[in-house]
């Protein structure tokens, strides 16, 4: 049975306020829609753990860095609904702009220190409104579980951060990248690459695995790192943003992996932007 679309917070706070008098588990999974099966896994993982359970879609234009992105980033809102039709779930919260940011929004949730590296640097401003509107969607849905992909591992830990800091009674949930056959991770932006690019981009997630088994035996770093950036740039991939080793919970930069740590990467490919971690087996 499909679940209701809820477009305004008064129905959404209608709906989940039997659910919290209750005392049932609420899962929110907070998404920007073009649901594909990385979504539909935090799904699944939130109706393992939580009684009710809400999909957000909203395409946050507060995250985008320019207008053209934010307009090109494809909104498939029918056929979302379509494939959460058989997680059973309860609500699917669907906010307008105005219902986000009415007139007169001045507030903006800034973390520290984890936004200052990696996608911080290379799209100014894009935590803060990752931050602002999942403080938003906690504080709207009232949720006592959020769920998040690690393919977006850094936005997971600010996340993370940003609940633990504003002391906001929620577990945030973080759930493996789900991948295409060839090793693509799934993203709502590989709609955006076209046949032909599609296919050069599964080496960006293996140029990352070449580098990571390197840097789990110890070899060099940087050279494997450097090799890795030649063979992407050989492949098409017009410019590597980062590709780093860090470390798991404070994202500091490491040459080796003497503390749980993974491999992040950013590359630019057709004029799409990838982004990818892995775990380094230290
Ligand atoms: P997005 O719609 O891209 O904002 O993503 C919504 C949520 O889905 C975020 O928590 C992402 O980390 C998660 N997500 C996106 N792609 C994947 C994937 N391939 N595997 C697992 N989770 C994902």
């Amino acid at each position: 049975m499909s679940a209701p679309i809820l477009r305004g917070l008064h129905d959404l706070r209608a709906a989940t306020l039997p659910w919290r008098l209750a005392g049932e588990t609420i899962g929110v999974v907070p998404t920007m829609g073009a649901l594909h099966d990385g979504h539909l896994s935090l799904v699944a993982a939130a109706k393992a753990v939580c009684t009710r359970v809400i999909v957000t879609i909203f395409v946050n234009p507060r995250q985008f860095g320019s207008p053209e992105d934010l307009a090109r980033y494809p909104r498939t809102e029918e056929a979302d609904a379509a494939k959460l039709a058989r997680f059973g779930i309860d609500a699917i919260y669907v906010p307008d702009g105005d219902q986000m940011y009415p007139e007169g929004f001045a507030t903006t949730v800034s973390v520290s220190g984890l936004t200052e590296v990696m996608d911080g640097i290379h799209r100014p401003g894009h935590f803060e409104g990752v931050a602002t509107v999942v403080a938003k969607l906690f504080a709207q849905t009232a949720a006592t579980d959020a769920f998040f992909g690690e393919k977006d591992f850094q936005q997971l830990q600010v996340v993370r951060r940003m609940a633990r800091d504003l002391d906001i009674p929620i577990t945030v949930h973080g759930c493996p990248t789900i991948r295409e056959e060839d090793g693509l991770a799934m993203s709502s932006r590989n709609l955006l690459l076209s046949g032909r690019a599609r296919s050069l981009a599964s080496a960006l997630p293996e140029q990352m695995q070449i580098v990571a088994r390197a840097a789990a035996a110890g070899e060099g770093f940087s050279d494997a790192q450097a090799a890795a950036i030649r063979v992407l740039d050989q492949v098409g991939f017009t410019s590597v943003d980062y590709l780093e080793m860090r470390a798991n919970d404070d994202l500091a930069l490491l040459e080796a992996p003497t503390r749980p740590a993974r491999l992040f990467a950013a590359a630019w490919l057709a004029g799409v932007r990838l982004i990818d971690n892995i775990a380094v087996e230290g």
